[in-house]
């Protein structure tokens, strides 16, 4: 069976020019569906306004041909197929009346898949039909910010568009307690609250939810394929906004307790330290304000940061100056975290003298940065040296009808916001592949 899903570009050999003919039709519709389509015949220049080439050795090795497809007599298949071989092209496609039993059998044994006397364009309907309830115009990866808003304005420019995730709408943004930067809300917004009318605006104009982590992908063929536990799914363009996760610190003690003290999100584990004293790793926003946040229910906490200023913005750091619960260790870096069953204590270390000491406290908040969630790509994707996926200005990232937004990329500012204009921008640069593909 051809792996129809897998064709990014045919080369369709003895093509004809004249709408009535049965290789015109077939290379037409093969195209409307996404696959690039190579004309190949002597006799003509230029077919629907695309260079068309004398043979299959005259087409330009910059072109990575898939398979052919013949139109031609059957005795003259044989040099056709000699071309094919050494062009290195998977399959070989003899239509309906064409056939050569010695020139497939030599395809074949140069390890071609064959497929002789039968229609390309027929085979493939069938197969679409079959397949037509997992295919997407726009399939997208994570429903965080960047993945909703995609859904949105892919359903709204009426693509058939589902986004599939992995763990709960919302992402980072929806284990994010209160809000106080997303424009429009004077009031602060609860992250869970916010990113629930993400998904229900983006329902309201047609986008499928499908909760299904994607496991894998193939995502070099027309149709991509997004494979889950639970199914196979194909996105005509697929947008990739799996965003990140908290970075570790990988120090003793943060795998044996986390869970048992070592935590990477305040706002759902906060509760659970009233009246306790947590220590918090970072210095940057996130770790300044989920800090502020735990001064509602701990008595005491301390902030450990490696330099000797934070990276947070001026408003949250002059919140953290006022506490009176929050403490800042300056040049102070984490070495272990200890305990029994649960967290008793950090040992830390000063960057600067070497001075080493310890903390008792009840829990450690980890706030040093992210990683994006990418190990479901075993594809080659150019990603920068911390592994943000490399995108170009229209948010492609180097393979036809695949796009990246939000934390997932290598962008200056990871928020809320700028997550909802990559989403934006990812769906509209889809919507034009896909309308450019169609002709
Ligand atoms: C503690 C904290 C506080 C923050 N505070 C603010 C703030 O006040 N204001 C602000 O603007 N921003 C804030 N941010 C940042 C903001 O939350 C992120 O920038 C934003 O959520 C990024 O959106 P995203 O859609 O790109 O990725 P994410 O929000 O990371 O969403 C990605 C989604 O993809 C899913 N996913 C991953 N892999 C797969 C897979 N293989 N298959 C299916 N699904 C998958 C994930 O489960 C997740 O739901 C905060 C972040 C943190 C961690």
């Amino acid at each position: 069976m051809i792996d129809f899903a897998g064709i990014a570009t045919v080369a369709i050999v003895g093509i004809s020019d004249k709408p009535e003919r049965a290789s015109y039709q077939v290379a037409k519709y093969l195209k409307s569906q996404g696959m690039r389509v190579i004309p190949v015949n002597p006799m003509i220049e230029q077919w629907c306004g695309d260079v068309c080439y004398p043979d299959v050795a005259s087409i330009p090795a910059s072109i990575a041909l898939d398979g052919v497809d013949v139109f031609r007599k059957s005795s003259e298949v044989p040099p056709v197929v000699e071309q094919a071989i050494a062009r290195g092209v998977s399959f070989l496609w003899l239509q309906e009346q064409v056939v050569h039993e010695e020139a497939a059998a030599a395809a074949t044994a140069a390890g071609l898949q064959v497929v002789m006397d039968r229609c390309m364009k027929k085979e493939y309907a069938a197969w679409l039909e079959r397949e037509q309830p997992d295919i997407y115009d726009l399939l997208i990866i994570g429903a965080g910010p960047a993945g909703m808003t995609a859904a949105l304005y892919g359903a709204r420019a009426g693509m058939r568009t589902a986004v599939m995730e992995g763990v709960m709408p919302g992402g980072q943004a929806a284990n994010t307690a209160i809000l106080e930067n997303y424009p429009g809300f004077v009031e602060p917004v609860e992250g869970p609250e916010l990113m629930l009318r993400f998904l229900s605006q983006a329902q309201r104009f047609g986008a499928i939810y499908l909760s299904e982590e994607a496991a894998c992908v193939r995502l070099t063929g027309h149709l991509k394929r997004v494979i889950s536990q639970q199914q196979t799914r194909y996105g005509r363009t697929v947008i990739i906004a799996t965003g990140a996760k908290p970075a570790t610190l990988g120090i003793p003690g943060e795998d044996r307790y986390y869970g048992q003290g070592v935590s990477y999100c305040a706002t759902c584990d906060g509760a659970l330290y009233r009246d306790k004293k947590v220590v918090v790793a970072g210095g940057g926003n996130s770790a300044v304000e989920e800090a502020l946040f735990l001064t509602k229910f701990a008595r005491e906490v301390v902030l450990i940061h490696r330099r000797d200023q934070l990276r947070a913005t001026q408003v949250i750091q002059d919140r953290a100056m006022e506490s009176e619960k929050l403490s800042i260790r300056w040049n102070t870096v984490l070495e272990a975290i200890e305990g029994d069953t649960l967290v008793r204590r950090v040992r830390t270390k000063h960057v600067q003298t070497g001075e080493t000491g310890e903390i008792d406290c009840d829990g450690v908040f980890i706030f040093i940065g992210q990683r994006p969630e990418l190990e479901f790509i075993a594809e080659d994707i150019a990603t920068t040296e911390e592994g943000f996926m490399v995108t170009d200005g229209q948010l492609g990232i180097g393979i036809p009808g695949v796009f990246a937004c939000g934390d997932v990329r290598d962008t200056p500012l990871r928020q809320i916001a700028t997550a909802v204009g990559d989403g934006a921008l990812a769906a509209t640069m889809a919507e034009k592949y896909l309308a450019a593909q169609r002709g």
